[in-house]
């Protein structure tokens, strides 16, 4: 019995999918002359190359608005672009995903597309801590890739000859597990808008212990003064660099910063040095290795945001405040000024190639 009345419903549903094209059109033709209201996405164009400039350029708006624009489009410049934002949103899985559906997907890559997503993968395993899963894809992609500014990437990636200056490692960001931290009030913190800007901070508390332990309880002090003093939803800034030049997650990127003031906050990394760095007996230097960590940090998150100089600012740009302390502004500045000049530096090299 249940065979027979299976067949039946197969039939009708066969039958059903014989009318779905003329179906299909009407509701087409209806969407099409229906008035809508004008979109978020109205004027947006998915790439149609893929190229340096464009697959891997840094995210012309939220990059979580422009993958769901993109999700529409399944050709290979648009996945590849879609791998790419996903790196910058550290998202490794969704980011080899796009990749492996240009790779093995129904329309075979050209050498060009495969080099591409070859190169996008490794970076997508780099970044989920499998450097060696990425090494066979780096390979490849330096075999297959003609593009100039490929090359030049992937040159920049291949291993240190023997010798050579080992590379800096790459950023560790001790996870809010790892200092215990307290879950967000959800109902209390905003959803973060397209990153654009960072602002240095110091604590303003004497602090100079370097042990995993002392460095989390200083976090877990700072987020209960932040959550029950303050009013705020979860400890206000995003990182936090101890005096050994350790980085610690603070509040979790996908919501808005408390570390500026007002509007200040909107788009705004909140970064703060353990510390109290003003001048006198109470005060203290921010460590050399804080001071490497907050390049190194600050230098990603513009790579990684596509931001310029022009985004480090200091608390103190913001209101009369002696944060981040008179002994760590001219270490901000220094930080800028080499930043513009390296980027000054990169671009003349950029315009003397062929
Ligand atoms: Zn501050």
């Amino acid at each position: 019995v249940t065979f027979h009345r299976c067949r039946q419903t197969g039939r009708a549903a066969a039958r059903g999918i014989r009318r779905m094209p003329l179906f299909a059109c009407c509701l087409l033709l209806a969407a099409c002359v229906s008035t809508t209201p004008p979109r978020r996405d109205a004027g947006f164009r998915p790439p149609t190359t893929i190229a340096v400039a464009t697959t891997l350029a840094p995210p012309a708006m939220d990059p979580e608005l422009e993958i769901e624009l993109l999700s529409k489009f399944k050709t290979a410049p648009a996945l590849l672009r879609v791998a790419h934002l996903q790196l910058t949103l550290r998202r490794s899985k969704h980011a080899i995903d796009a990749c492996a559906e240009v790779l093995y997907g129904p329309v075979k890559p050209s050498a060009h597309d495969e080099a591409f997503a070859r190169y996008l993968r490794a970076e997508a395993h780099e970044l989920a801590g499998n450097p060696e899963r990425g090494a066979f894809d780096r390979e490849r992609a330096a075999e297959l890739a003609i593009d100039f500014e490929l090359r030049k990437l992937l040159a920049a990636k291949a291993p240190p000859a023997e010798g050579a200056p080992v590379a800096s490692p790459s950023l560790v960001v001790q996870p809010r597990s790892a200092w215990s931290a307290r879950a967000p009030d959800r109902g209390n913190v905003e959803p973060m808008t397209a990153v654009h800007r960072v602002t240095i901070h110091h604590s303003a508390l004497a602090f100079y212990d370097t042990t995993p332990k002392t460095c989390a309880a200083q976090l877990q002090r700072i987020q209960k003064d932040h959550m029950q003093t303050r009013g705020y939803g979860d400890i206000g800034y995003h990182y936090l660099i101890d005096p050994s030049g350790r980085i610690w997650q603070g509040r979790d990127l996908r919501f808005q910063g408390a570390h500026a003031s007002g509007s200040n906050n909107v788009g705004n990394v909140g970064v703060c040095l353990l510390g109290n760095f003003v001048r006198g007996k109470a005060g203290q230097a921010p460590t050399s290795a804080q001071v490497q960590a907050m390049r190194r940090l600050v230098g990603s998150l513009m790579q990684r945001y596509g931001f310029g100089p022009d985004g480090i600012h200091c608390h103190s740009d913001f209101k009369a405040t002696d944060c981040p302390g008179p002994l760590m502004e001219p270490v901000v500045a220094s930080m800028v000024r080499d930043l513009r000049r390296s980027g000054a530096q990169a671009l003349a090299a950029a315009s003397a190639l062929p």
